[in-house]
Formats: structure tokens, C-alpha cells, sequence
């Protein structure tokens, strides 16, 4: 099973309570290859400038990421982004964003990216999500947005959303999307568009995911419990990452699974352990030579702490 990923490919400028990174690796497309590599086959899309070395190239294609389709732009500067952390590390403020050779960029993908089973429209342009979209044949697709589309590109994300399986957003963008009042009601608003995905994933930042299936069925999972969180750049994406590996690696297993409920309740199992080790370092420095052994410990302890035991009482009436 193979999994095609379009989204920023990155520089990040970085400043958190535990110290200051001026340019390092990073985007959205970049930290999902570093946890969906764990579960499959995964071929990175998208443009860098020239300033983006071979030794950056080999980062992401760690676990055997296929960079084939990753556009080098002569001339070209990589896009780069530098975010400010507030102290409790649940906020933080973008200070720059260059889009740089995302300006000009017009995809095209290979046979070998067009025939990938399951798609990942990371974080990007609402508009290049749709042109990678159009041109892809994968089966289960999941997109990935953020507020600034929706204040400057809103009616072209609806549009791209209305193309996808699996919506993932963080609980506040989904109300922003909807004015909805409540996660939950978001996701019945986006449920009730003409052209709408059957699962929509909420990131619930500090507090953990919780799915929403079409059918009225739900999920919900904790973060996974640490002392310490060094810098949370790139957990939405590494998330994305373990929950769609997830699903690609069950796909494999089963063609004809339905991607339902409770599928997508393991996936966010997943998603979160791969999540926890990236917040552990600046980037994804940690997960470059991490063991798929400590994810699954990660996994385990998941599973423990969110199997509920029988709570049938006998109420007064
Ligand atoms: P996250 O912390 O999961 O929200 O993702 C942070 C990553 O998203 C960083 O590595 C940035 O390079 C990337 N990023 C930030 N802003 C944008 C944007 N406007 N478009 C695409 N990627 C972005």
C-alpha cells in the first residue's frame, strides 16, 4: 500500500520556552512522511528551493519516503514558516510565513503518485489540494487545514473538503469553518453539506482527538500522559500521519475494509503515539531513528487507558 502526501515542505524558524531553532526541517507534508513511514510505502509531493540540501532530502526520506516527486526549483526558495510558543505551549503565534516556491507551484504527479491507494492533502493552498486531488485514484483520501484558508480561501476548502473521505481539524477551525458553537455540532453542520467527507477527525491540542463518523458513532483518545513537551511543531501532522499510515497499513491487510468507526478509533490510537514522541524534541529530530517498538509501546499503554470497564448501575428512578 502506498500513500501519496501533498503539503509544505519546509524551513521552520522555531522559539519555545525550552530554546530558539533558526532553520530547520520541517512542513506539513515532511512530519506526516516521518510517522506515516511507519506503516507504509509513502511518496512526498511537492516544491523546494535550492537552499534545500541533499542531507535535507535524505531526512525526509526517512523509513524509504520516495522523494521522485519532489520538485527542486532552480533559482527557487523553500517556503519557510517561524512560529513563537506562549509559555503553556497550547498557543502560539505565526510570526512568518514565505510561501516562496509554493507561489508558483503547479503539481504534477507521477503515474506511480496518481496510482497511490490513499491520499494526504496536508496542509496547503485549499486550490493545489484540489489540482493534486483531480488527479489522484487513491481510494480513501484525508485532507488536512488550517485558519488562515479558512479566513482567505474559505469557499475553495468547502470545495476541497466535499472531495475527501476524512476531515482533520483542530476543534477551534471547525467551529471557525462552521459557527457552530460546540466540536460536535461542527461536525453535524459538515455532515449536512451537499458534498461532505463520512468521518471528520477533531484535534483537541493538549487534550487529545476525537472522531465523528457519519453514522453518529464517535471516538474520543487522550494525549499520551509526559513530563515533558519540548516543542509541539508538527503534532497535527505527525498525527496525520499515524492515523492515515494506520488506515493505509489495514487497507493493505483487507482491500475491501470499510474505513468506519472503529477503524478510525485505532487510527487515532495511533496517530497520538506517533504524535507524543514528536512534541519530545525541537522538529521531528526524534522521529528520524526512532524505533516503530517504542510507538507501539506508546500504542499499548493507549489502549490500556482508554478501554472502558461496565458502568451499568442500577439508577433511582
Ligand atoms: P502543526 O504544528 O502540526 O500545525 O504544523 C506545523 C508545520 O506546518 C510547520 O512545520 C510549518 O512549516 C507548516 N506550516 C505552517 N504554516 C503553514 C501554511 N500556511 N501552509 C502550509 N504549511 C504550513
Amino acid at each position: 500500500m502506498t500513500i501519496t502526501v501533498v503539503g509544505s515542505i519546509a524551513f521552520d524558524g522555531l522559539e519555545a520556552p525550552a530554546g530558539v531553532r533558526e532553520r530547520i526541517p520541517g512542513g506539513a507534508a515532511f512530519h506526516f512522511a516521518q510517522a506515516a513511514s511507519f506503516y507504509s510505502d509513502v511518496r512526498a509531493v511537492g516544491p523546494v528551493g535550492d537552499d534545500y540540501t541533499d542531507e535535507h532530502m535524505a531526512l525526509l526520506a526517512t523509513r524509504g519516503t520516495n522523494t521522485d516527486d519532489v520538485e527542486r526549483v532552480a533559482g527557487g526558495k523553500t517556503f519557510f514558516w517561524k512560529g513563537k510558543y506562549h509559555d503553556d505551549l497550547n498557543s502560539r503565534d505565526t510570526i512568518t510565513t514565505e510561501l516562496n516556491v509554493f507561489e508558483t507551484f503547479d503539481p504534477k504527479l507521477s503515474q506511480a503518485s496518481k496510482d497511490a491507494d490513499v491520499l494526504f492533502l496536508a496542509n496547503i493552498v485549499p486550490g493545489l489540494q484540489r489540482a493534486v486531488r483531480a488527479q489522484s485514484s487513491a481510494k480513501w483520501v484525508a485532507l488536512d487545514s488550517m485558519d488562515l484558508w479558512i479566513d482567505i480561501m474559505r469557499d475553495d476548502l468547502v470545495a476541497a473538503i466535499g472531495e475527501v473521505d476524512c476531515l482533520i481539524l483542530n476543534d477551534g477551525e471547525l467551529q471557525q469553518l462552521t459557527g457552530a458553537p460546540t466540536t460536535y455540532a461542527a461536525a453535524q453542520a459538515i455532515f449536512g453539506w451537499e458534498a461532505h467527507p463520512s468521518a471528520i477527525i477533531a484535534k483537541l491540542g493538549s487534550y487529545g482527538a476525537t472522531v465523528f463518523t457519519q453514522d453518529g458513532g464517535g471516538f474520543t483518545v487522550p494525549v499520551f500522559p509526559l513530563d515533558t513537551v519540548v516543542d509541539p511543531t508538527g503534532a497535527g501532522d505527525t498525527f496525520a500521519g499515524g492515523v492515515v499510515g494506520y488506515v493505509a497499513a489495514r487497507l493493505e491487510a483487507d482491500p475491501d475494509l470499510q474505513v468506519d468507526r472503529d477503524v478510525l478509533a485505532a487510527a487515532l490510537i495511533h496517530g497520538t503515539a506517533t504524535a507524543s514522541h514528536n512534541v519530545e524534541a525541537f522538529g521531528a529530530e526524534k522521529l528520524y531513528e526512532l524505533p516503530g517498538s517504542e510507538v507501539q509501546a506508546r500504542v499499548d499503554r493507549l489502549v490500556e487507558l482508554t478501554r472502558a470497564p461496565d458502568a451499568t448501575i442500577a439508577l433511582r428512578a
